[in-house]
């Protein structure tokens, strides 16, 4: 006898974002019939209003150290000025470009694209715009969001990092809270553009759980771009004066700025999406609890990417999207590994890593430490000061690479390379026994011999 389809979807994807759209297509290819959700514009955070958009107002910026950097090896650029709307005005093409490659990749696939909010009303049944439409799995996939502290006139006053990416004009002068990875990474933005910039962080030092040696390089290094520093600031209140806004201090100071930017976390967007009525159990956070196959509490919902709080990267998403497609829709048994995935913060200068910092490595190993601070080969000419900073931690016993870290020029794209050796266990003697590329910054990473001295 032949089987009715019992739902109207195999899978319905709440979210088209990066882990979303890739779970979406790859079910379809798959076979399965696929609807995809979205009440904003597919692409989600990475494409629409975070890494993408922010590479490139990054990108915008550093032409300016680059033309100071020219002077030294001859050029003589006189009259330079940025045009901020310009930038937007471009940056805002080249996204809605990507919007539509996110359509038709969805369009291509053969899954349907439902625009408007979806809301989970049942264990099998999601519902868009006051219609439901029941499938065997729900897939959820809706990212995170900004996260304010509690305090009087942030909610009113305060910008994030989705409005700061289409100001209609640069601030001349701005506070930013928080100091990690967007924090620092719109300070750079805005600071190489030319805005006065402030940086107010709660704890001693910026970018916590980042390695040590880092954190504290990244304080001269930001200071000495320019940047201003107040560690171990608490904010009482925001509130407006004019057309500017009046940041006062827990310590009773305060300032005048043209913008005020939270850079405070992020946190899964799962308000509001019958989740707690469908059984779907989140931690205290609001993210929802899953296994490694991303499954729910609830046996036919998933959910992947950051609102999950694993590890809130992209590739990550993606690579948690695509493994749930083929184990669900293809018969695979694959589980993601969250274990040693690089990052990067592109700041100025930006910063790169894989594997453990100093302290999380001592916890568990006894460990020798390679480190190398230096003047890149460019800076010789161009006059400018900074160091970067390479660091390799390694076991003691097994002499296995625990983690690497850089600061300096290109530290992002060096990292990628570094990560799959450490990924395989390379040793340190791996490492030397790889011949560099000379002359370069990276090739100190294979050619640090001298271990630290413990005081
Ligand atoms: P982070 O978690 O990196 O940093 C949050 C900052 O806000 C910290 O300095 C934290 O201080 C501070 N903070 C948090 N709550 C409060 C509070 N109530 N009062 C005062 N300060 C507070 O978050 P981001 O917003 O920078 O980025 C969110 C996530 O997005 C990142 O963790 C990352 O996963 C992802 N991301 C990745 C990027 C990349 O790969 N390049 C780029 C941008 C974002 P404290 O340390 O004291 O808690």
């Amino acid at each position: 006898m032949g089987q009715e389809k019992k739902f109207d979807y195999d899978l319905i994807v709440i979210g088209a974002g990066s882990g979303g759209v890739r779970a979406g297509r790859i079910a379809a290819g798959h076979g399965a019939k696929v609807a995809v959700v979205e009440e904003s514009r597919p692409g989600g955070t990475c494409v629409i209003r975070g890494c993408v958009p922010k590479k490139l107002l990054v990108y915008g910026a550093s032409f300016a150290s680059e033309m100071e950097d020219a002077a030294g090896f001859g050029w003589q650029i006189e009259g330079a000025h940025h045009d901020w709307a310009q930038l937007i005005a471009a940056k805002d093409a080249e996204i809605s470009r990507l919007e539509g490659i996110y359509r038709s990749l969805l369009k291509n696939a053969g899954a349907d694209l439902l625009e408007g909010r979806g809301v989970i009303t049942g264990a099998h049944e999601v519902t868009v715009n006051g219609t439901a439409y029941s499938a065997e799995r729900i897939l959820i996939a809706v990212g995170g969001w900004p996260s304010l502290p509690p305090v009087p006139g942030m909610a009113e006053h305060a910008i994030t990092s989705n409005e700061a990416l289409d100001l209609p004009r640069r601030p001349d002068h701005i506070v930013i809270q928080g100091a990690g990875y967007i924090a620092l990474e719109f300070a750079g933005i805005f600071n190489a553009l030319g805005s006065e910039v402030h940086v107010v962080y709660r704890g001693d030092l910026p970018l916590r759980g980042f390695d040590d040696d880092v954190r504290q390089h990244m304080v001269t290094a930001l200071q000495d771009r320019g940047i201003h520093l107040h560690p171990e600031t608490e904010i009482a209140s925001i509130a407006a004066e004019g057309d500017k806004k009046r940041v006062t201090f827990a310590a009773g100071d305060d300032m005048l700025t043209d913008c005020f930017m939270a850079a405070t976390g992020r946190a899964p967007k799962t308000n509001g999406l019958g989740l707690e009525a469908a059984g779907v159990k989140m931690n205290d956070k609001g993210a929802i609890i899953v296994d490694e196959w991303s499954q729910s509490s609830v046996p036919s919902i998933y959910a992947v990417g950051d609102v999950t709080d694993r590890v809130n990267l992209t590739p990550v998403a993606i690579a948690e999207g695509h493994a749930f497609a083929d184990n669900c829709y293809a018969g695979m048994s694959r589980t993601i590994s969250h274990d040693k995935i690089a990052s990067a913060v592109f700041s100025m200068p930006p910063i790169a890593s894989v594997g453990l910092s100093e302290a999380e490595a001592r916890d568990k190993h006894d460990v020798v430490i390679y480190d190398s601070r230096f003047r890149a080969m460019r800076n010789t000419l161009s006059g400018r000061s900074e160091q970067s900073y390479m660091k390799l931690i390694v076991d003691k016993a097994s002499d296995v690479v625990l983690g690497v870290h850089m600061v300096g020029p290109d530290s992002a794209e060096i990292m990628q390379g570094i990560a799959i050796a450490v990924k395989m266990g390379a040793t340190k003697a791996d490492f030397d026994a790889t011949v560099g590329i000379h002359p370069t910054a990276a090739e100190e990473f294979v050619t640090m011999r001298t271990a630290r001295q413990e005081s």
